[in-house]
């Protein structure tokens, strides 16, 4: 079993951004309306994230580590209707076969915590109480300690870095109201309380994408046929050198998607720029069934059941927006 955790971390665990985005989702999940994330050398070195979500009873700690036992699908029906991040069992296990992982926690009604370690197998000894405030930390140290030859494919501490904190600006700009902060090496990179009203949202859209981007901006708010766009979309005073201010999320997930930036890319051309990388935080929401998000571990792809219908409401939504903007 330890060969196919391992084997499955290929797929899930690329590099330590990987293991923070898994276990941002896992905190999400839980109902976190905080969390900490700690990181060392780029997260490789360990990584640590903290929240205060509803925690993993004691008698559940093991399996929580053991393949596809997920707590969150009872049924095939659930599958089709999935609304929280992870649903197939088998991050936290491909995360402890490659890393030395702790996992601690405590539930509501448990009175303290308890916690357990693995070094990079599959046999875990019993858990052993923690003094822990409700919610669950794990501890992932020493990324691929045991597989040489996915270690020798990590890049720069500075490279993994920036890669891990782009997954934490993603999830930050997917709950605005969930609190979330990152350090490095001990010094504070991103600090965002809860964002409640509009004014504490723009502030946060100011952290995560920069000042100059939270300045030029619009608020896009449409909505027709059971589709709802909304989110902020760069003024074409705002030009930026890369490609990189894109964030799409389809309720609540990011993604990126080829019908999606075809939309976006053909309502500013059509309109105002030509050449120039548009820049947008932008929120699709619509009945999950219309969506199958199903279609890749790394959770990135979807496809829609009604694709033209999604084409053109985005077009139709942007293109009006823009084209109120013109002089
Ligand atoms: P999945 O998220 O696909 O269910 P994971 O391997 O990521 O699988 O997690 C396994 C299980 O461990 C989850 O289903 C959940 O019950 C529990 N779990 C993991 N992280 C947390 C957390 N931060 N808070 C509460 N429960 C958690
Ligand atoms: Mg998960």
């Amino acid at each position: 079993p330890q060969l196919v955790n391992q084997i499955a971390a290929g797929e899930v665990v690329e590099r330590p951004a990987s293991v923070v985005k898994e276990l941002l989702e896992n905190s999400l999940d839980a109902g976190a309306a905080n969390i900490q994330v700690d990181v060392e050398q780029g997260g490789v070195r360990r990584i640590r994230i903290r929240d205060d979500g509803s925690g993993i009873p004691k008698d559940e700690l093991a399996l929580a580590l053991s393949r596809h036992a997920t707590s969150k699908i009872a049924s095939l029906e659930d599958l089709e209707r999935v609304a929280s991040l992870g649903f197939r069992g088998e991050a936290l296990p491909s995360i402890a076969s490659v890393s030395r992982l702790t996992l601690t926690s405590a539930t509501p009604d448990a009175g303290s915590g308890w916690t357990i370690r693995g070094d990079g197998g599959d046999r875990f000894e019993a858990p052993m109480p923690a003094a822990h405030p409700e919610g669950t930390t794990v501890e992932v140290r020493d990324l691929f300690f045991n597989v040489p030859a996915r270690r020798k494919f990590l890049r720069t501490e500075r490279t993994e870095f920036g890669h891990l904190e782009e997954v934490v600006r993603r999830i930050a700009l997917s709950r605005f109201r969930v609190g979330l902060a990152l350090s490095h090496n001990r010094k504070p990179m991103l600090q965002l309380s809860p964002a409640m009203n509009e004014a504490a949202q723009l502030d946060r859209v100011a952290k995560v994408c920069g000042q100059t981007f939270a300045e030029q901006v619009v608020r896009v708010d449409h909505e027709a046929a059971g589709l709802r766009l909304h989110g902020f979309l760069g003024l074409p005073t705002y030009s930026r050198s890369q490609a990189d201010l894109q964030y799409f999320y389809v309720n609540g997930r990011m993604v990126r998607d080829r019908l999606i930036s075809h939309a976006v890319r053909q309502a500013y051309q059509d309109v105002l720029f030509h050449g120039r990388h548009p820049a947008f935080v932008l929120y699709l929401e619509l009945d999950p069934a219309l969506v199958d998000v199903n279609a890749h571990p790394a959770k990135h792809e979807v496809r829609f059941r009604e694709s033209r219908l999604v084409h053109d409401f985005l077009f139709r939504s942007l293109h009006k927006v823009l084209a109120d903007l013109r002089p």
